[in-house]
């Protein structure tokens, strides 16, 4: 089956991705089976109800999804494209410790497919833009960064996978921190992960970002593996056209070659196996 589990579109800040484009798009290139995953980033964006206090970056709005109009599309399209193809409903949730409450708040009021947990700031700071990093030497800031994930996951158990666990590495203009180092923290997690039931995914976009490793890396995808790790989910992180079910396919030849037999859709936040 052809599908892309990790899909953003106008309702997140950083994409202007019609969703319904994103629809045609998909059942164009022959996919069965779509997720959309647009971003809440609580601490950093606002939600849609105080509209008059939103800031914009580049014409788009600093703002989380707009939850009413999101949902009302997706029951639209569902519908609209029904005999085509099959939307599920999922968000990617950039959880951080303090805002924790906001998302068990928002998780309780719609019903999901699916969750992409990601760590996308700590203590408010981006990545992408070096704030988090500034003043911390490598090791400090790839430890705390793991430490992030661990807490959150500890405390906050709404989601179906972790994304993009070492994205981190994306942005780290020290070049790739040594996996040796970071071992017994990233097992530490997965080990929660897997105790809990949930999985993780791998993101195709390294492959857009010229990264030399997947995402994650070879070494923690062998890690969850040998953890006995079976849930995982296979997403462009697409934003655009050109990004939509890119490297799907090949992907899951490499995680077959890693010895993964099954990769997951969801379906009102329970995994259903699919053979590689
Ligand atoms: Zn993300
Ligand atoms: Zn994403």
């Amino acid at each position: 089956m052809f599908c892309d589990y990790h899909v953003h579109t106008n309702y997140s800040d950083d994409s202007d991705y019609l969703m319904e484009d994103v629809v045609k798009d998909a059942i164009a290139m022959g996919m069965q089976e779509i997720c959309f995953t647009d971003h809440v980033d609580y601490g950093i964006k606002l939600d849609w109800d105080e509209p008059e206090k939103i800031a914009y970056r580049d014409g788009m709005p600093l703002a989380n999804v707009n939850y009413p109009l999101y949902f009302k599309e997706i029951a639209h399209l569902k519908e609209k494209y029904q005999d085509q193809i099959v939307i599920k409903e999922g968000m990617e949730f950039g959880v951080q410790m303090h805002t924790i409450p906001q998302y068990e708040k928002l998780f309780a009021q719609y019903d999901f497919d699916f969750i992409i947990l990601s760590c996308h700031q700590v203590e408010d700071k981006e990545f992408w833009t070096q704030d988090f990093q500034r003043g911390r030497t490598q090791k400090e800031y790839n430890e705390r960064y793991y430490q992030e994930i661990r807490d959150v996951i500890e405390h906050y158990r709404d989601y179906s996978v972790l994304g993009h666990l070492d994205l981190i590495v994306r942005y780290d203009e020290e070049g790739v921190y040594p996996f040796d180092k970071l071992k017994d923290q990233i097992t530490d997690i997965l080990k929660k992960v897997i105790a809990d039931g949930k999985g993780i995914e791998i993101n195709t976009s390294s492959h857009r970002y010229g990264l030399k490793d997947l995402t994650p890396s070879r070494d923690i995808l062998r890690l969850y593996r040998d953890l006995g790790g079976k849930i995982i989910t296979i997403g462009s992180d697409s934003h655009k056209k050109e990004h939509l079910g890119a490297y799907i396919e090949k992907t899951k030849k490499e995680l077959k070659e890693l010895g993964f037999t099954h990769y997951c859709t969801f379906a009102k936040m329970e995994p259903i196996f699919h053979e590689l």
